[in-house]
């Protein structure tokens, strides 16, 4: 029996599997053959991820090559840059995630955790005093505690459990390898995020710019990997607006890969002896699609608790486990994801007043110090349960102040809205 079974080993499952087996019997399942290849992912880690990460891997320039140093919120007419020189520290660093991912799982191996990849878990039957946990081969396992760490992939298992299934939408991404200097040629940012509802209405195109290698696409509705491919296809051959990044590169279509994400989190994050951390829970950012601060929050938070009950032979009944939802809430929800929310209902949805707003936002980036401070700020702060939203109003106060007399008649309705969320 063990003590605690980890379904998925993203950096939610991973981050929890390292911490959590320091105290408890732990398995984690996987079921991408992690032994042959952790697919390769090019990351934006803001500095606010610091304090859920231990200072080693902080500290390492494998998993992390190339400090944050500049955005770019990109719009038509702007390139809206913030350089994080003018504050002083990094926005945070750029993380090769699957470097990330090897170096939880080696320590969690060699804290004695016991990791099964390729293998695919289909069935959960609960029991009082234990969960029976059984794989794709038959084979069962048994534990007093299961973490479902399963991202957008284990939808009908998690329903099977009786959790509720966020809100899921389609992306697209690449990873394009390149010289060195080529890329510092011709990305001056290590990040850019710009929208354009031709692109999609509902998220960003976006440029994460690693070490060696650039991550593109862009986040969609609900379209066929055909559909996606295509157009990312189109965009890096055609797209006026990037191709002054684009000199020199050169991509393979056959590789580009698509996939849920999920948002909008779901109302209860534990059941007796379960619970859910990270995307699978739609604990990621509604405008950014930031998931790996919230898969890092919930290991941090999940194992700090578990500890505790384990050493006090609970029965991790629901109403001993929903501390974890309450801190869940107070690190995140409360404050930093009203952001996320407010932002969303702005800037998707695919209104024609979109690519205005979203020059109006890029041009005050550009030209308002307050506004580029409190981005810096939302970025490096490191206790995000004291995230301020009064700084949001403010940005969204001088936003609405930028547009022409005509959008402000239009609009007012809906900043209105936005400020309540
Ligand atoms: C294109 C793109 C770019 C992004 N960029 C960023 C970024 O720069 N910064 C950021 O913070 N966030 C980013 N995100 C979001 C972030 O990457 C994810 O939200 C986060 O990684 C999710 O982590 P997770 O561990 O919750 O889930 P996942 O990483 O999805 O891990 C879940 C794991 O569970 C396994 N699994 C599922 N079901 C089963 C089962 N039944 N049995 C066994 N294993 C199972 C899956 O194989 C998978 O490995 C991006 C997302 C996308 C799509």
């Amino acid at each position: 029996m063990y003590d605690v079974i980890i379904i998925g080993a993203g950096v939610a499952g991973a981050s929890f599997a390292n911490k959590i087996s320091r105290f408890a019997e732990t398995l984690l399942i996987e079921a991408q053959d992690y032994n042959k290849e952790i697919p390769v992912r090019t990351n934006i880690f803001a500095e606010h991820n610091k304090p859920y990460i231990e200072e080693k891997f902080w500290n390492d320039q494998t998993i992390f090559p190339r400090p944050f140093l500049q955005l770019n919120y990109k719009s038509d007419k702007y390139d809206g840059l913030l350089n994080s020189e003018e504050f002083g520290a990094p926005l945070g660093k750029i993380s090769h995630t699957e470097v990330f991912l090897k170096k939880l799982l080696n320590n969690f191996d060699n804290q004695g955790g016991t990791a099964h990849y390729n293998e695919r878990i289909i069935k959960v039957n609960k029991h009082k005093d234990y969960i029976e946990i059984i794989n794709d081969k038959g084979e069962a396992y048994k534990s007093k505690l299961l973490a479902l760490a399963t991202g957008s992939r284990g939808f009908d298992l998690q329903r099977s459990l009786g959790f509720e299934i966020p809100d899921s939408y389609m992306g697209i991404y690449t990873n394009i390898f390149a010289d060195e200097e080529l890329l510092d040629g011709n990305f001056n940012f290590q990040y850019m995020f710009h929208l354009n509802p031709n692109i999609s209405p509902n998220g960003p195109f976006f440029f994460n710019v690693g070490k060696g290698r650039v991550s593109t696409g862009y986040l969609g509705n609900k379209e066929s990997h055909n559909e996606l491919s295509d157009k990312l296809d189109r965009i890096l051959q055609n797209y006026e607006k990037i191709q002054k990044f684009m000199n020199g590169l050169s991509w393979n279509k056959n590789e580009f890969v698509s996939g849920s994400i999920s948002k909008h989190p779901i109302k209860s994050f534990t059941k007796d002896r379960m619970i859910i951390l990270g995307e699978a829970a739609g604990i990621v950012t509604a405008y950014f699609y930031e998931g790996i601060l919230c898969g890092l929050v919930c290991a941090d938070v999940a194992s700090d608790l578990i500890k505790t009950l384990l050493e006090n032979n609970s029965n991790f009944t629901k109403a001993e486990l929903i501390k974890y939802e309450q801190e869940i809430s107070q690190i995140l929800l409360k404050g930093y994801f009203r952001n996320g929310d407010a932002c969303e209902y702005l800037f998707y949805g695919g209104g024609a007043y979109v690519k205005s707003l979203w020059s109006t936002y890029t041009n005050l980036l550009l030209t308002n110090e307050t506004v580029r401070k409190y981005v810096y700020e939302a970025h490096t702060i490191q206790d995000l349960s004291k995230y301020d939203t009064d700084r949001d109003r403010y940005v969204g106060e001088r936003l609405f102040s930028a547009l022409p007399t005509l959008s402000k008649l239009t609009l007012g309705p809906r900043f209105f809205k936005a400020m309540l969320k």
